[in-house]
């Protein structure tokens, strides 16, 4: 079997998708390869020859692998100027040979006409035409030779629409060249598409099987290596070039659960799709995080979940990982206690991420957030006299928020503003299947047949323009949000975020 992480996903650590598939298939005695072949395909594009004409392309080109070690060195997250030039630089040349190829490339995103990626008939069309794709010189000649070495069948981790393209075309390829090896499609993105409201396959004959969810049981069970019980095992991230990512040292992700323990609020694509929560067992997790950070010493460890449970988070405290760590977290009422952060502080906890959404306790209420403003605001000060850090996300233009919640919530952030490192700032999208979408869809017909969301009408008028005008202008030029929002790393943004911070950063005279 090969696992595959298709471009583009944004290069700073490995995928931990196949990491789990590949640790349940490897302990079980069943042979399996791993190729990330997004991290690949950009390092690849970014060394390929390339004619530049103008100063700025020039410079980018002539730095480029300067550019690449930097990344990789912790000194350049003391300068957050040498740091952006990095990150501009090496979008610039992506851009070029983007462009010279027929698409739009950046370190995280991918978009080629007419390949749409909330089309089927995009997709369907680049497996139709893999000579199109930007990635096509490499990923032929890759997968040529893997699937000549005996591989049945490859399985792709599709996470974000910006992979799907590329996922595809490489789809189209393996059906030409090897029409006999099976492909199995999972990943959070494939999660969606079969959640959507009646799913009808329009991949059959290309593609074997779609799976929701975790994927371990179908691919063990395809092997022939698995009947009954748990079917989950520590990830395996031996076979991935942990070296070659762009960050400095290895940056561990590990998702303790699929779904999310709350599960309730409106706008929330997890609630839409009815994704059940799937906690691994806390005891677990920390034997098998302990095992991974003695075993590759990550310079930093991403818990993925979608909101870390309060038991996860108790059992972190208690028990910490031995390196440091960030991840989502709710604004719950243990993390109002101030030695509850302190002791997160001390288990290696530098940031954590909160969905506030909104500064309107109303706003909050309707969407069923379960925040509570004042515990928000006592939790971000316990944070911050903890030292650690939050990435802050706000979302604009709910079915519940209008222009005057919407000022609330620019109050809201002045006035707590110190207990806030990075912010987030997202406009809403209805998500399909959701209770709100059968009340304000406005049921435009759309050609997007794969697309998550659906158009809808605001029932106060506070529509997208006004929304982004607003977000744009008045929320984002606020001189105190706008000194927030230059804090945030550009692109990588909240992946990077933590290697900026005091506990990361190496002391004077280090390296
Ligand atoms: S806490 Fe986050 S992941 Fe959970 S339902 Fe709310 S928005 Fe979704």
């Amino acid at each position: 079997m090969l696992l595959i992480n298709p471009p583009v996903a944004k290069p700073c650590e490995p995928p931990a998708g196949v990491a789990r598939l590949a640790g349940a298939l490897l302990s079980r005695g069943i042979r399996c390869r791993v190729w990330d072949a997004s991290l690949d395909g950009l390092l690849w594009l970014l060394g390929e020859p390339l004619a530049a004409s103008d100063t700025w392309s020039r410079r980018a080109l002539r730095h480029r692998e300067a550019h690449i070690e930097s990344m990789r060195n912790l000194r350049t997250y003391t300068s957050p100027d040498r740091y952006r030039r990095s990150v501009v630089d090496l979008g610039r040349i992506l851009d070029l040979q983007g462009r010279s190829r027929g698409a739009a490339i950046t370190l995280g995103d991918f978009q080629q006409e007419p390949f749409s990626a909330v089309r089927s008939d995009g997709l369907l069309a680049a497996a139709g035409n893999p000579e199109a794709n930007p990635f096509f010189p490499l990923f032929s000649r890759r997968l040529e030779k893997l699937l000549g070495e005996g591989d049945s069948s490859v399985g792709f981790s599709l996470n974000y629409l910006n992979q799907a393209a590329c996922a595809f075309a490489m789809i189209g390829f393996i059906r030409r060249h090897s029409p006999r090896t099976a492909i199995i499609l999972g990943g959070g993105l494939v999660t969606s598409w079969l959640q959507r409201p009646e799913w009808q396959s329009p991949f059959t004959g290309l593609v074997d099987e779609m799976v929701a969810g975790p994927g371990e049981a179908i691919l063990l069970a395809r092997a022939g290596g698995f009947s009954q019980g748990d079917p989950t095992t520590t990830p395996d991230y031996s076979q991935l070039p942990l070296d070659d990512y762009l960050s400095p040292g290895f940056v561990l992700p590990y998702s303790a659960a699929s779904g999310c323990f709350w599960n309730r609020c409106s706008f929330c694509p997890e609630t839409a799709e009815g994704n059940r929560y799937r906690p691994i067992p806390v005891s677990r997790v920390m034997t098998e995080l302990k095992d991974l950070v003695c075993r590759h010493r990550p310079a930093l460890v991403h818990l993925l979940d979608n909101a870390l449970s309060p038991s996860l988070l108790s059992g972190l405290a208690n028990s910490p990982p031995g390196a440091p760590w960030y991840g989502f977290a709710r604004f719950t009422p243990e993390l109002a206690d101030p030695d509850f952060c302190r002791d997160l502080a001390a288990s290696g906890c530098v940031m954590l991420k909160l969905g506030l959404e909104s500064g309107d306790q109303g706003v909050l209420e309707r969407m069923d957030k379960g925040i509570d403003l004042a515990l928000a605001a006592t939790v971000l000060e316990n944070l911050r006299r903890a030292g650690i850090a939050t990435y802050v996300y706000l979302l604009f233009g709910t079915p519940a928020e209008d222009e005057a919640a919407a000022r609330r919530t620019l109050e809201y952030v002045r006035r707590h503003h110190e207990g806030i490192t990075f912010l987030n700032l997202a406009l809403f999208n209805m998500p399909l299947g959701s209770p709100e979408a059968a009340i304000y869809g406005s049921g435009a017909p759309s050609r997007d047949d794969l697309s998550l969301y659906t158009p809808f009408n605001h029932p106060s008028g506070w529509d997208r323009p006004r929304v982004r005008r607003f977000v744009s202008g008045e929320f984002g030029r606020d001189p105190i949000v706008a000194a927030i929002l230059r804090r945030d790393p550009p692109l990588f943004t909240s992946n990077h975020a933590p290697l900026f911070l005091p506990p990361l950063l190496p002391k004077e005279g280090g390296t």
